[in-house]
């Protein structure tokens, strides 16, 4: 079987890992991919939204399956692009990614169908949105539409930054056409989990929780980023939120989505917050959170290309999802400056280390070949990802692993999972 996964983050490595594992896998491919990646797969220099070169490549190729790991592309509907020359692709086809491609479509759909979900208003006219603004109790929360990066959501104190969020958003266009419409939200206050699932149109298998650490600095300061690291399992996913989740969101979240002719298949990732009434869903994605499959995926038993094809198929009621019981932590090391500006180029060392112990992992997130040697590409380096019998254990053996790795501007936060002291 021959393998491509479009995407070149450390969520893409970890999904090549996942795949290497399948014995029936003979060639993998990763369009763009990254130095890390490139030990399991041939990277090949296309571009995720590349879609005639990607959909020409596949077919040259005989790709048996596509892979497609990020946001853009989905929402693109290179599913789509793929499964009309007859390439079976796994992910959401476009009128599916719109649960992840538009904020406005996706708190419709949740109101429709009663799941529960902050209250709020969609806006097309800056204008009004301003008037509603102005009788608004704060804080309140301010989203583009569409795809930002993670970057188009402003929690806004006070009406001066709600006016000048509208006017970032809706009329300079920060975000581009993402602000067309924006979203204007309750804000809510809790813990935020984050479960991911495997869906084939009708039924849905959650996968064990994370939990994701976005802000640059330690103590939840600074800037919002890609995520600087999570944990796996989250204690604060209790059973009793389980099956509140299970009754009220993931199976009707499939079904609203059947429901409204837009059949999902691929990964819906849900981000819940735990709130005082219960949870409630801060947002969806159509695909595996970075870093949240960095710690999901190595602790998963079930083969992952089995749960794959079976999604494709319909057939995933036939698939229980295994995990390992231990528990995992992923710390991101940045280059220093992330996410503003950043030097890249720099070489890196101390990878040998993590062919010498079991249950460590390096994933490569932004890095490339110069010449032999491996440097810095990107905000976000790598991904070190330990496992422990408990969280305690994980986060202990992910900081150490650390220390393995060397490079010149080499940054991370120290309070990943800080949150397990306090279960
Ligand atoms: P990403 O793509 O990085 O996952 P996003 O742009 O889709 O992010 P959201 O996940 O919707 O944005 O929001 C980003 C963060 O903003 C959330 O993780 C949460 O911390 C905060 N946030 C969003 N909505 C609310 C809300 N209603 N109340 C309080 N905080 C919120």
């Amino acid at each position: 079987m021959k393998v491509l996964i479009v995407g070149s983050g450390g969520r893409e490595h970890a999904i090549a890992a996942g795949v290497a594992k399948n014995s029936k896998v003979e060639k993998m491919y990763c369009a763009p991919g990254n130095a890390g990646i490139a030990e399991y797969a041939e990277c090949v220099p296309i571009g995720a939204m590349e879609f005639e070169k990607l959909v020409a490549f596949a077919k040259e190729q005989s790709v048996d399956l596509v892979i497609v790991g990020m946001d853009d592309p989905l929402v693109g509907g290179l599913v789509d692009e793929l499964e009309a020359v007859g390439i079976r692709a796994f992910g959401p086809r476009k009128n599916a990614a719109i649960l992840e491609g538009s904020k406005a479509f996706s708190k419709d759909l949740m109101k429709k169908y009663n799941i529960p979900t902050a209250g709020y208003e969609n806006f097309e006219d800056p204008q009004e949105a301003l008037e509603y603004l102005e009788t608004a109790k704060f804080p309140i929360v301010l989203k583009a539409d569409g795809l930002a990066l993670g970057k188009g959501v402003l929690i806004c104190n006070t009406l001066e930054e709600a006016k000048a969020g509208v006017q970032s958003i809706m009329l300079d266009k920060k975000f581009g056409s993402a602000g067309n419409t924006m979203v204007v939200e309750e804000f809510m206050t809790g813990r935020e989990v984050s479960v991911l699932s495997f869906v084939d149109g009708k039924t849905i298998r959650t996968m064990t929780s994370a939990q994701d650490h976005k802000r640059a600095k330690d103590g939840d300061q600074g800037l919002n980023t890609g995520g600087m690291g999570t944990f796996s399992p989250s204690p604060f996913y209790t059973r009793e939120v389980e099956e509140f989740c299970n009754k009220y969101v993931y199976q009707t979240t499939v079904d609203a989505m059947s429901a409204e002719g837009r059949e999902f298949k691929g990964i819906i990732f849900f981000g819940l917050m735990l709130t005082s009434e219960g949870p409630k869903v801060l947002e969806y994605n159509a695909r595996f959170g970075d870093p949240e499959a960095q710690v999901v995926l190595p602790r998963m038993k079930t083969d992952l290309i089995d749960v794959i094809e079976a999604c494709i198929d319909g057939t995933l009621d036939q698939i229980e999802l295994e995990f390992e019981d231990n528990a995992a932590v992923c710390v991101v090391l940045a280059s220093d400056g992330y996410p503003e500006a950043y030097e890249k180029g720099l070489p890196i060392t101390g990878f040998e280390e993590f062919k010498k112990h079991d249950g460590y992992y390096c994933f490569h997130a932004g890095t490339k070949f110069d010449g032999d040697q491996i440097v810095t590409n990107g905000g976000r380096v790598l991904g070190v990802t330990a496992k422990g019998a408990d969280l305690k254990e994980a986060r202990k053996n992910a900081y150490a692993a650390t220390e393995w790795i060397q490079f010149d501007n080499k940054y991370m936060r120290h309070d990943i999972g800080k949150a397990i002291d306090e279960a």
